[in-house]
């Protein structure tokens, strides 16, 4: 079988690359191998699609050791997707608190509900129709397909790419929609058709373990003799990838502001935003780059009477949060107020549309 032609060169010379390959001593050594090394955890014991489907969401771009801590009590939490489908959002996101990246527990969440309307409550059966589902893509269908129905199809990652590209010696940028297909191509042609997910976990542990990003062990890899690129200089440096963009970075003054009854303002973050549904200290975005005030140990730009308790950084996958936490209270002159307290203060003339605009909101 020959790969489909949405490329010209690099397809064909990918294509006989395949053709050259022994795919069945590729297949037949790699899952030997898996049965001896395979990675032990929770959800390689059950065929469960939901359980798979939450940890192939949980794993993304997440060290298998910190969701080992997070897989069994969610899902004590969620045991099945119709429980996670009646769920409140908060007591979700509660549940995802500190695993990071929390647009994958609302795409979890909203995805389950999706099963519940649509799919009346029940797991889709195939890769096609997880495909349907609101945020279930091309891996986690593929993951999802493979391990809970055995069907032949790939799951392809960014370490089933790294592996891909380093077995066939595929020197162009992986980062292109062209080889982002073709790497999908190559996934769904080197597949086992008896054990898809068998071979998809295998090709996740090799690239976990042995292929791994940057330096890989070619001396320990089962497949070396099958590999073009294995115990070259090439294998370290493949897969190509593009050049990244440096991320911006915003500077912001967190506000621990506590009332003279000792209780602290928090903040409930819109859903559009970057941490949106979660709960945050109020935060004063800083304008303009102050980045060397920041390296001098943050300026002083923060509420009156306020104290700088320190600093914290936080780098998002597009982004960089540089803090400044600072300590301020909301003394008798800083108060929650109700409706009715707030008709009992003097206002001045300055905040008589702001007032009006606050009267509106609060009926
Ligand atoms: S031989 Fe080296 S480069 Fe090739 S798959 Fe194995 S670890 Fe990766």
């Amino acid at each position: 079988m020959r790969l489909r032609k949405w490329d010209g060169a690099r397809l064909m010379q990918l294509d006989e690359i395949l053709l050259d390959m022994d795919i069945k001593q590729l297949r037949k050594t790699l899952l030997d191998w898996y049965r001896v090394s395979r990675r032990d955890f929770p959800w390689r014991h059950t065929r469960d699609p939901f359980r798979i489907w939450v940890s192939e969401v949980m794993l993304q771009q997440t060290r298998t050791e910190t969701v080992l801590r997070y897989y069994e009590p969610f899902l004590e939490k969620f045991p099945d997707v119709n429980k996670l489908a009646e769920a409140d959002e908060q007591q979700v996101l509660k549940a995802w608190e500190g695993l990071g990246y929390y647009r994958r527990a609302r795409g979890l969440h909203a995805g389950a509900k999706d099963i519940a309307e649509r799919f009346h409550g029940k797991m889709p059966q195939s890769m096609e129709e997880l495909l349907r589902v609101s945020g279930i893509g091309m891996y986690t269908a593929g993951a999802v397909a493979s391990i809970a129905y055995g069907e032949a199809v790939p799951a392809v990652d960014g370490n089933a790419v790294r592996v891909f590209s380093r077995l066939t010696g595929y020197d162009a940028c992986v980062d292109t929609t062209v080889s982002r297909k073709l790497m999908q191509a190559l996934g769904e042609k080197m597949v086992d058709p008896d054990l898809p997910g068998d071979w998809n976990q295998a090709i996740m542990d090799l690239g976990a373990c042995i292929c791994r990003n940057g330096q890989p062990d070619c001396a320990a890899c089962p497949v070396l003799s099958l590999c073009r690129s294995g115990g070259t200089s090439m294998s370290c440096v493949l897969p190509i990838r593009a050049q990244k963009k440096e991320k911006p970075v915003e500077y912001y003054d967190v506000l621990l502001c506590f009332s003279p009854d000792h209780r602290y303002v928090a903040v409930r973050q819109r859903t559009e935003n970057l941490l949106g549904g979660l709960w945050t200290f109020p935060m004063i975005k800083r304008e303009g780059n102050q980045e060397d005030e920041h390296v001098a140990g943050m300026p002083a730009q923060m509420p009156e009477g306020g104290r700088s308790l320190g600093h914290a950084r936080h780098v998002f996958t597009h982004l960089i949060w540089e803090m400044n936490i600072v300590e301020c209270s909301l003394a008798e002159d800083q108060v929650r107020v109700s409706r009715e307290e707030l008709e009992q203060l003097p206002f001045p003339s300055a905040m008589k549309k702001a007032l009006a605009l606050c009267r509106g909101l609060m009926k």
